[in-house]
């Protein structure tokens, strides 16, 4: 294998990609900003217990996905498979609860060790937002209207389907729980390994295993639905009542599980079938147990997360085409005035690039191949008279345009 490529499961990032990833995180910070969320940027890294507690030593995330070594210090941390515990963490560091409700936007990395594929690496970036203090329904409608106007605004409105679900109370889930484990013992000698030991650590994540035999099982299990006390019932309805309200279109999913402790009542995620098995774009849920768990205060929790590689695949959004202006000067005297004529144009707002070299013609010909939509020449008569020739590539016009009105000659 040769050193020169990058990591199994990491990549480089650039061209129409790296544009495409951009429009999705700047989409996510106006979108959310719009909300009232505020940037929040975590560390990359944490100390190991920040993601093992709240997720769980039973988690797939931690048994099987996380990138933890021993520091020179001999700290043990961990590169941050998630952003919510940081979040948190970070909530209970700074204080926060001291200013609720928070509502907090972040973006970047997040590594896990799986094995890749299209649409699933090893880092990966997500968009994320947590909105911090309210246990009430509507913040959970606020936050998937949020998603769902994000995924509109990135034109995918019509891919995605939003999958519902509630996991109820800890009341309902502990009844719940009894009830699936008295089911599934039953059936026990058909299940699959990787169900038997979640029999044990995690049942509930049983429900979406993706083994066939398994599926069978689960078909026949009884409903979380029924399990429901008239709390989870009554706040189940009103996340639904909220999203008929707002205008969200979303299908009960009673299989959907976000098989962690900490999760209560609301589960969601957004599916497109354009991705194959890597088809959910944006997921979240509720998590009124994640911040004492890691030590904190008694405060709630929803939020989401969303991948924006996965979103940028989707992402219909036409890529804003910026044209260049090409600045041509010719002579030793020219170039030194083109230095300030060039950033007086981008003060503008103008993307400009300098081609210093070769004959005239060289240098149209570069700028039309650029989609430059002017070329501003500048040669020593030019420079005499403080003008400079700016050619319209477009019309195929040339006009002397003064050195003071340049800038916005060549404007929008
Ligand atoms: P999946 O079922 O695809 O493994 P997940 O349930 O592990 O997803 P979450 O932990 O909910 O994913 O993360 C939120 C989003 O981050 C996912 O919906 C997906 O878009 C994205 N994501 C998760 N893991 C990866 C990965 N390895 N590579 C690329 N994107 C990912
Ligand atoms: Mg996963």
């Amino acid at each position: 294998m040769s050193k020169l490529q990058p990591a199994r499961g990491t990549r480089d990032i650039y061209g129409d990609e790296a544009r495409r990833m951009g429009v999705v995180v700047e989409t996510f910070r106006r979108v959310a900003g719009s909300y009232g969320f505020e940037d929040l940027s975590t560390p990359i890294f944490e100390f190991t217990e920040v993601f093992k507690r709240p997720l769980g030593e039973a988690s797939d995330v931690v048994s099987k996905e996380m990138y933890t070594f021993e520091d020179r210090g001999g700290e043990e941390v961990t590169l941050r498979p998630e952003f919510t515990a940081g979040v948190c963490r970070a909530f209970i560091s700074n204080g926060m609860q001291q200013n609720l409700p928070c509502r907090l936007m972040s973006h970047g990395p997040a590594f896990r060790y799986e094995r890749p594929q299209k649409g699933r690496y090893r880092q990966f970036h997500q968009i994320n937002a947590e909105l911090l203090g309210p246990d009430t329904p509507e913040f959970d409608v606020d936050m998937i209207a949020m998603a769902w106007r994000l995924l509109c605004e990135l034109g995918q409105g019509d891919k995605v389907i939003l999958h519902l679900n509630t996991l109820g109370d800890v009341e309902s889930r502990a009844a719940y729980r009894d009830a699936l484990v008295a089911y599934l013992e039953q059936h026990k000698d058909k299940l699959s390994e990787d169900s038997l030991r979640r029999l044990e650590t995690n049942p509930l994540r049983i429900l979406d295993s993706k083994d066939e035999g398994d599926k069978i099982i689960v078909a026949d299990a009884p409903l979380l639905s029924e399990h429901l006390n008239e709390a989870s019932r009554a706040f189940f309805g009103a996340v639904q009542a909220g999203l008929d309200a707002v205008g969200v279109p979303y299908e009960h999913n009673e299989r959907l599980v976000r098989g962690l402790d900490y999760y209560t009542h609301t589960a969601f995620e957004f599916v497109t079938t354009e991705l194959g098995a890597q088809g959910t774009v944006l997921a979240g849920g509720r998590y009124d147990g994640l911040i004492e768990k890691l030590g904190g205060p008694k405060v709630a929790g929803v939020g989401w997360a969303g991948g924006i590689e996965r979103l940028a695949m989707l992402s219909t959004i036409e890529l804003e085409e910026k044209r260049p202006v090409f600045i041509m000067p010719m002579g030793e005297a020219a170039t030194l005035k083109a230095y300030t004529l060039a950033e007086d144009m981008r003060a503008g707002g103008v993307t400009v690039l300098a081609d210093r070299s070769g004959n005239l013609k060289k240098r149209l010909t570069r700028a039309s191949k650029a989609n430059a939509r002017f070329a501003v020449i500048i040669g020593d008569n030019e420079l005499e008279a403080s003008v400079a020739m700016v050619k319209d590539l477009d019309r195929g016009t040339q006009d002397q345009v003064t050195f003071d009105a340049l800038a916005g000659a060549v404007a929008g």
